[in-house]
């Protein structure tokens, strides 16, 4: 089986298509009580989240990519964007969640609320 097929055969057993279904911004580290207020607001946002990891924080958009063909397969496999290329289809998040590799994770409002209130002392001061 060609390392394409391979591939497919995988990713057909993947449901969503969990690769190809967000996408990752590096951020500043958050420190002050402002940087947390602004990134509250960022998570106030529908499918926005957030998480550390040993490399720094994260944004995470859960957000389908355009290219993502009804059929589970991308429409330009051929031509796709290099991050797509390097991305390890034998060892992938079908594999081991990627969320194993947090420090911390954030997937809503009220989780980085919770977090807040545990850092700061007076946050609702
Ligand atoms: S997460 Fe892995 S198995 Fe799922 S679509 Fe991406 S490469 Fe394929
Ligand atoms: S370009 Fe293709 S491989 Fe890359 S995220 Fe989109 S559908 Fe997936």
């Amino acid at each position: 089986m060609s390392e394409l097929n391979v591939a497919i055969d995988k990713c057909s057993r993947c449901h969503g298509r969990l690769c190809c279904n967000y996408i990752t911004q590096w951020i500043a580290t958050p420190r002050s009580k402002r940087d947390f207020e602004f990134l509250l607001w960022q998570l106030a946002h529908r499918g926005v989240r957030a998480y550390q990891d040993d490399e720094g924080w994260y944004l995470l958009f859960e957000t389908r990519c355009s290219h993502l063909g009804d059929d589970g397969l991308c429409t330009i496999y051929d031509e796709r964007p290099y991050i797509c290329r390097d991305y390890d289809h034998d060892f992938c998040e079908h594999d081991e969640p990627a969320e194993k590799h947090f420090k911390r994770y954030f997937p809503d409002y009220n989780a980085l609320l919770t977090y807040c209130r545990k850092r700061f002392k007076r946050w609702d001061g």
